[in-house]
């Protein structure tokens, strides 16, 4: 199931998306949450006359860095021998639609798509073989990096985690397991010109070491998120691009880049 968190005439809900046409999707709105066990409502609204927002509202998004080796030796670095996390702050996240605000202190902002997981229920120290218990879902993320402050200061806080830097979307697809999970394409494109194209089966740590890995340190909430690393071919965004991440089996994530108003 595909669930998508919408807002209509004011109003916040989730739905499942339902169809194949991308211009005839339809949104069957959930009552309830998504985190429990829910029903579908039967009321269906036609996604083109919704505003999708960010597919959840992430206490908390750890991000993984260099977990692609090509992408670790396109920027110089080692490929390292134990995953590394940061975190990017809930302000951070969009959804897809949404505008990424080039930010004041930087010049060189760059793209990174990324398979994203989808925390579904609260966990702690999670063993390898109950780590698909505690998934909700995937969905397409873009960790958005201010590349010279990221040489520049020691800490990445900045640098991964301004306002708009974690576009995360379009919606969270629940019906895929971590097998499939494990080797999907992974696609980003600015104003449709190709830029990464890589397979998720080119993780140095998999998405099973990269929940083991967080859960040892912290407790996960619903809605969290794991950014699992970007495949080579990061690089620039100007003002005025539009960046698509796409995930097979998931959909496609879509963003504006303006000048911070
Ligand atoms: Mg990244």
């Amino acid at each position: 199931m595909r669930i998508a968190r919408f807002s209509i005439d004011g109003n916040v809900a989730f739905g499942a998306v339902e169809g194949d046409q991308p211009d005839q999707l339809v949104l069957d709105i959930i009552k309830g949450i998504p985190f429990a066990d829910f029903e579908l409502s039967g009321t269906k609204v036609p996604l083109s006359k919704v505003r999708l927002l960010p597919p959840v509202l992430p206490n908390k998004v750890v991000a993984f860095g260099r977990n692609y080796a090509e992408h670790a030796r396109e920027l110089g670095n080692e490929v390292p021998d134990a995953p590394f996390a940061f975190f990017k702050p809930s302000t951070s996240v969009i959804g897809s639609g949404d505008q990424i605000q080039y930010p004041s202190f930087s010049q060189e902002l760059h793209h990174e798509a990324e398979l994203a997981v989808v925390i579904g229920r609260m966990c702690r120290e999670v063993p390898r073989d109950r780590v698909a218990d505690v998934i909700l879902g995937f969905t397409c993320a873009n960790d958005i990096t201010a590349r010279d402050v990221q040489r520049r200061e020691k800490q990445w806080a900045r640098a991964k985690g301004f306002d708009t830097s974690c576009p995360l979307g379009p919606w969270v697809e629940t019906d895929i397991d971590l097998a499939r999970a494990a080797d999907l394409t992974i696609q980003l494109t600015v104003n449709g010109q190709q830029r990464q194209l890589g397979r998720t089966s080119e993780m140095i740590h998999s998405i099973e070491d990269l929940v083991v890995n967080v859960t040892e340190a912290m407790t996960l909430l619903p809605g969290d998120v794991i950014l699992t690393g970007t495949p080579a071919g990061v690089g620039p965004l100007n003002v005025g691009d539009e960046v698509a991440v796409t995930i097979e089996g998931i959909g496609t994530l879509t963003n504006k880049v303006v000048k911070r108003g």
